[in-house]
């Protein structure tokens, strides 16, 4: 593995950065460890559909940790420098942070970061994901207050909980937590300034989400999307804003800091104000498809390629093909309402890819 890993090393030394067919090269992985959650939000994973009859893969279809960490190689090799782990809840995954210690292990890779909904974080948890190389997290809130937390989750799951998890993170030495608020009118509109006064003045940055169109569960409408926009005027109006530059090219979030120093929020405005044209990520299910785009309706397999034997050079040049053939740009085409791709195939569900 050792003289793969270094051959790999040397095609990217000496080649040019793979680009796909809009010439944006690949920065990002975001792996995805399981299909299964523990909460029923509404907006992802709704009870009527993922209920008891729903048939989540089998444990023998996963990638394997080791299997996921030869992949994240590879992609390392064609120029992805940052992963983040995500599910379904990707705490469920047992050994995860055996995965995390290898691909911190990876010359390559400058973060690692974990998105969970906090259900899990108990203070040991929190230390064994800090050991293990996780650099930073995200944690899912969407209200503070417990009617509309529960009405969200669907699994009666209390707010004190998710703020104990995200403490148990902080004492960890987690530093930068982000909050991922999904806002969706109707439901959880009145939380939004709830959230910004509880987190101003820590160090956490709760990052405002539109809700978008993934996969074909949530019965998703355009009026159920409140603009990141009205969100900034009211916020603003409450706590003087002011707009940040991006810490990095192709940086997802919009970022604002409080005039008075009280700390710094974001906005994902995947909706509103797309930014296909900057989109570096590909994802991977725990299955081991490749996606290369949120709203994909197909993956590429590398599990069978992986499984048949493949060897490092031959699963290169399936994911350099993968990428090179990219051509997605959903939320540009979604702007123009009238040519959203009509593929006529069901979009992949948010569990299958994670955020
Ligand atoms: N279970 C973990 C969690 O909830 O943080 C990780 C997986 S979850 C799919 C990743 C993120 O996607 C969460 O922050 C969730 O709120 C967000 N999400 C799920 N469905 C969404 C939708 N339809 N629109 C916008 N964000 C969504
Ligand atoms: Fe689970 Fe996260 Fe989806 Fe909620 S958003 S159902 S916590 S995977
Ligand atoms: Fe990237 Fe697809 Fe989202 Fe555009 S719609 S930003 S290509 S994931």
């Amino acid at each position: 593995m050792v003289a793969e890993h270094s051959a790999m090393s040397t095609i990217i030394s000496t080649g040019k950065p793979i680009l796909d067919n809009l010439a944006r090269p690949l920065r990002d992985l975001r792996i995805s460890v399981t299909d299964r959650c523990n909460f029923r939000c509404v907006y992802c994973m709704p009870r009527e559909v993922f209920g008891p009859g729903y048939a989540f893969v089998p444990r023998e279809d996963l990638l394997t940790l080791e299997e996921i960490a030869r992949i994240a190689r590879v992609f390392a090799a064609i120029g992805m420098r940052k992963v983040r782990i995500t599910g379904g809840e990707p705490l469920i995954r047992r050994n995860l942070e055996h995965l995390i210690e290898m691909i911190d292990a990876m010359d390559e890779v400058d973060d690692i970061s974990l998105t969970t909904n906090g259900s899990m974080l108990s203070p040991g948890r929190a230390v064994d994901l800090r050991k293990s190389g996780l650099k930073r997290l995200t944690i899912s809130l969407d209200a503070l207050d417990d009617p509309t937390f529960k009405r969200i989750n669907d699994v009666d799951y209390p707010v004190s909980r998710v703020l104990d998890g995200i403490e148990h993170a902080r004492a960890a030495g987690f530093s930068g937590t982000k909050i991922n608020v999904v806002v969706r009118r109707g439901f959880n509109q009145h939380a939004v300034l709830d959230l910004v006064k509880h987190f101003r003045h820590t160090d956490c940055i709760v990052r405002f989400i539109e809700y978008m169109d993934v996969g074909e569960t949530n019965g998703w409408n355009l009026d159920d999307v409140i603009p990141a926009s009205d969100l900034v005027d009211e916020i603003d109006a409450r706590y003087p804003l002011e707009a940040i530059s991006q810490n990095y090219p192709g940086e997802v979030a919009k970022r604002w800091r409080y005039r008075d120093g009280a700390g710094e929020i974001g906005f994902i405005t995947s909706v509103t104000q797309s930014f296909c044209g900057e989109c570096s990520r590909a994802r991977l299910s725990a299955v081991g498809q490749v996606y290369t785009c949120l709203f994909s309706s197909q993956g590429h397999d590398l599990r069978d390629l992986l499984r048949s034997g493949a060897s490092d050079d031959q699963l290169l040049q399936a994911v350099r093909e993968i990428w090179q053939g990219r051509n997605e740009r959903y939320s540009e085409l979604r702007a123009t309402a009238t040519s959203i791709p009509a593929s006529g195939q069901a979009k992949v569900e948010m569990s299958h890819i994670g955020g």
